[in-house]
Order: C-alpha cells, then sequence, then structure tokens
C-alpha cells in the first residue's frame, strides 16, 4: 500500500496490539474495567503521536530489502531502536547470525510479539507507483509487507511500555523478528531452542486485506521445503556423452513424474520448484544438478504425504540415471492454530480503533493496483471483516492482520 498515505493506518493499528496485551495484564492483576478503557484511549493517543517516527521506521526498513539471513541492516536499525529504548538485545539467537532477541520488563505475563523482515527476490519497487516499476532492475524488495509488520510492533510496545513504568504493571516483553520467513529459516530453530518456552502469550503481525485476526485453525497451508541433489558423472556432451551421467537428466525427470502425480492430488495441495543448480554450461554433461520443492497442504499427515513421495519420486529419478540422490530439509512449517481468548480481545480492541479513513489518494492508489493485478477494483475496505471463527481450540498465538488493497492469498511462506 501507499506507504506516506497509510501511515496513519498503521500507526492506529498498532494500538490493537498493545491494547491486546494491556488487556492481558489486567486480567492477571486488578486493573478496573473504566481504568483500562482510560489506558487504552490514552495509548491511541500515544500511538497517534508517533505517526513522523512510524512512518521513518517503516520507510528504513522498506529500503533496506534485504533477503532471508541477509537482514543484517534491518536487524541493526531495529534493534538500534530498542536498546536506545531501553530494552535489552541478544544477538545471533539460535545460531542464525540476523535474528535477535529484545525484551524489556520483568515476571508475568510474559509476551512475545513478533513479524518478518525478510523479503523477497526481485520485488524492487519505487513506493507509491500500482505497476511494478523497481528501483533497481533484478533488486530484491519488500513485495510483500514485512517492513511494516516490526516497525508498528515497535511503536506499539513503545507507547505501552510509558504506561507499564508509570503503572507499575508488571510484565516481561519480547520482541522478535521472522528471519527468513519466505525459506521457513528461523521460527522452529527458535522455539527448539527454547525462546518461547515461558512465553504466556505470542501477538504476530502481518499485512492482509483487512484488519483482522482470528482463532482456530488459520486458514494457511503449512510446508516442508526439500532441496533434492542428484550426482552422476561429467563428460563432453559431444566428444563422449556416453561416458557421462546427468544430474539434470535426473532433475528433469523428477519433475516430470512429480507434474504427472499432480493429477491425482487433493486441490489443497500447492507444490512448486525451481532449479538452484542445472550445470555450468551445455557441451559438459551436467555432472551435479539439484532441484528445490516447497510441499505446502493444509493438514501434517497431509504434507507429510507429499513430502515422502517426493523422496519417492526423486529416488526413481535417480534409478534412471543411474546417479546418486540426497536431500535436505531447508525447513518446516505446520498450518497455524490460533488462540480464542486473544483473538476476542483483540478484535473488541480492533472494532474500537476502527478502520482508517482512507484518503482520495490512497483509494486512487489501491484501485490502480487492483486493476494492474486483475483482481475486483474497489478500493480498500470499508467495514472490518469480522472475526473469524473457526472451529479448534488452539495455542497462545494470534495473528493481527494489517491492510493491504488487496489479498495476499497462500503467500504465507
Ligand atoms: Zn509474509
Amino acid at each position: 500500500m501507499t506507504i506516506s498515505k497509510g501511515l496513519s493506518a498503521f500507526a492506529k493499528a498498532c494500538l490493537i496490539a498493545a491494547a491486546a496485551l494491556v488487556s492481558y495484564k489486567a486480567s492477571a492483576q486488578t486493573i478496573s474495567p473504566a481504568k483500562l478503557d482510560a489506558l487504552k484511549t490514552e495509548l491511541m493517543k500515544e500511538i497517534d503521536k508517533q505517526q513522523k517516527f512510524t512512518q521513518e521506521m517503516v520507510d528504513m526498513v522498506f529500503s533496506f530489502g534485504e533477503l532471508g539471513f541477509q537482514e543484517v541492516e534491518t536487524s541493526k536499525y531495529l534493534t538500534g531502536i530498542l536498546q536506545k529504548n531501553g530494552f535489552k538485545i541478544e544477538q545471533g539467537i539460535a545460531g542464525i547470525p540476523t535474528a535477535w532477541t529484545a525484551k524489556w520488563g520483568s515476571g508475568k505475563p510474559f509476551i512475545a510479539i513478533g513479524s518478518d523482515i525478510d523479503c523477497i527476490p526481485k520485488a524492487s519497487q519505487k513506493p507509491g507507483v500500482a505497476y511494478h516499476d523497481p528501483i533497481i532492475e533484478g533488486a530484491p524488495g519488500h513485495g510483500e509487507g514485512h517492513n511494516a509488520g516490526q516497525p508498528l510492533n515497535i511503536t506499539a510496545i513503545l507507547a505501552l511500555k510509558k504506561i507499564m513504568e508509570r503503572e507499575k504493571i508488571p510484565g516481561t516483553i519480547m520482541l522478535w523478528p521472522g528471519v527468513a520467513e519466505e525459506q521457513l529459516g528461523s521460527k522452529a530453530y527458535y522455539v527448539r531452542e527454547g525462546y518461547f518456552k515461558d512465553v504466556d502469550a505470542c501477538i504476530f503481525t502481518h499485512v492482509g486485506n483487512n484488519m483482522s485476526t482470528s482463532y482456530g485453525d488459520g486458514g494457511g497451508n503449512g510446508m516442508v521445503s526439500v532441496k533434492f541433489n542428484f550426482e552422476g558423472e561429467a563428460a563432453h556432451a559431444a566428444g563422449a556423452p556416453w561416458k557421462g551421467r546427468s544430474g539434470l537428466d535426473a532433475v528433469e525427470l523428477m519433475n516430470l513424474g512429480w507434474n504427472y502425480h499432480r493429477e491425482h492430488m487433493e486441490t489443497t495441495q500447492r507444490s512448486h520448484y525451481v532449479i538452484p543448480d542445472g550445470g555450468d554450461q551445455p557441451n559438459v554433461v551436467p555432472s551435479k544438478a539439484s532441484v528445490w520443492y516447497y510441499f505446502r497442504e493444509r493438514s501434517y499427515p497431509k504434507i507429510m504425504k507429499m513430502y515422502k513421495d517426493g523422496i519417492k519420486i526423486a529416488e526413481a529419478a535417480a534409478k534412471m540415471t543411474d546417479t546418486k540422490m540426497t536431500y535436505e530439509v531447508l525447513g518446516s512449517a505446520w498450518p497455524g492454530h490460533f488462540n480464542q481468548p486473544i483473538a476476542e480481545a483483540m478484535y473488541e480492541n480492533i472494532k474500537a480503533v476502527g478502520l482508517p479513513e482512507w484518503s482520495d489518494d490512497d483509494q486512487t492508489l489501491a484501485k490502480a493496483l487492483q486493476k494492474e493485478l486483475g483482481s475486483p477494483v474497489e478500493g480498500l475496505p470499508g467495514t472490518l471483516s469480522g472475526l473469524a471463527n473457526q472451529r479448534y481450540r488452539s495455542p497462545p498465538a494470534a495473528v493481527v492482520r494489517m491492510i493491504l488493497p488487496i489479498s495476499p492469498g497462500t503467500y504465507l511462506q
């Protein structure tokens, strides 16, 4: 979305995460409902005052546009702000150089607030332009709004911290980044390292096509990211091709097998691949080649079935080409299930804040973008989308969705 005109949306929406925290704290000790309302109103005003600061952070992270595991400047900038504001930074967590946590406060409740920070290959884009117009041709860029989440989290928690300090409200806040989210590269590692062990609630922000939250089955896919490597024997492709065993042949046969297999898979699956290594030059039979797959489905058993089918087809391709196959799991994520009490508290706050007042410029840009993308040209939403009510009770986590003029669909990784 347009960054300049959409700022009020970001700033106001910062309140949601923060106000939800105050609600949470209120339940853990005695703050009267009237006092809570007064604190929320104060929080909203404080956040509104931070529009320029929030805008600067959104723009700054946008300008860095760093790919997964390369979020060096982004992390330096964000942790710098947090450190200056009294947060204790732990750098390079879970063995990931650009990952960190920023903690403030003490005792319970312990609230974790996250958002992704990586960008997307070849998505360099001039802000405020509705068609693809890169700042630098071929460079990466924030095509998925990951420049917005942490800035709004920071605005929210700084405002909240001020109130917690003054009112002597106990609690610990931990901000954490989704590093290499597009490659599923970090979150499971943080969990395994115990960073969420004592967390009471986790709130996550992400762009969406309305300001919303939900509970139960989040409606997203889970997936496994796997790279298959094939190794054969190099040979001159004209002089002695019979001496060669081609890794690229194996890659092509694997893809062919998988694409035939698609016909017999459920429609909920999504699978896609790229060939990071297809050989060096045509006159050399490629001794090595690799293909990188994402296997996506709606449930753990279905994801595992795809993953195992992928291995089976890769093994068959290796057999056909007399090559050796190895595979590496590069990342995994499972379908999200979100917490009902947090979502309900959050949605009350969303209603209290309401949607931003869109300017004509906001609407013009949104409609132009929708037209460009072939989406229904309806502009930015005029009403909240409601609290999505899915079936399952779930772990202590919630996602707050911010506003983009289009639905990102199954964009999550
Ligand atoms: Zn994302």
